[in-house]
């Protein structure tokens, strides 16, 4: 890493930590040449990540839309803010696994509610409810027989 003092390249690390939330890591380096102390970071590259709503528009991927849209489904249900939390980082984390650069908003949706079938049923219907607007009494009475077959599933 050049220095940014006298251009040399001759810096060593001298402290490196986690940081931003373990997203990046931040190091101290110190030149060789002429002693001079700089920061660097290093972070993960994530590709941006693009949804497609239902009319065939693109919207950059937003954690903070599906934690309101979790949260808004979970109100006044036995769960924490940490579950609602870990909720969408498991969501996030298997679409990253998949290595989409788009994903559709209805999938999204689908992973969600499997999320929050594992957590709270009262929730999970309110979610589904949302998702699948419930178009037809069909698709009712779907979301309820997936909900009964989890539930004697054991989870
Ligand atoms: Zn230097």
């Amino acid at each position: 890493m050049e220095c940014p003092n006298c251009h040399k390249n001759a810096s060593k690390v001298i402290d490196s930590r986690p940081s931003d939330e373990n997203r990046a890591i931040r190091r101290r380096r110190e030149c060789e040449n002429c002693g001079f102390r700089f920061t660097t970071f290093e972070r993960v590259e994530t590709t941006p990540l693009l949804v497609i709503k239902n009319d065939g528009t693109r919207e950059p991927f937003n954690r903070k839309k599906i934690l309101r849209g979790v949260m808004a489904a979970g109100q006044k249900r036995p769960i924490s803010s940490s579950q609602f939390e870990e909720l969408v980082d498991h969501v996030e984390n298997k679409i990253r696994q998949e290595g989409v650069s788009e994903i559709s908003s209805k999938k999204i949706g689908q992973l969600v509610m499997d999320e929050l079938a594992k957590i709270d049923d009262v929730a999970y219907i309110r979610f589904a409810s949302i998702y699948r607007e419930f178009k037809d009494m069909s698709s009712f009475m779907k979301t309820m027989e997936d909900m009964i077959a989890r539930r004697e599933k054991g989870n």
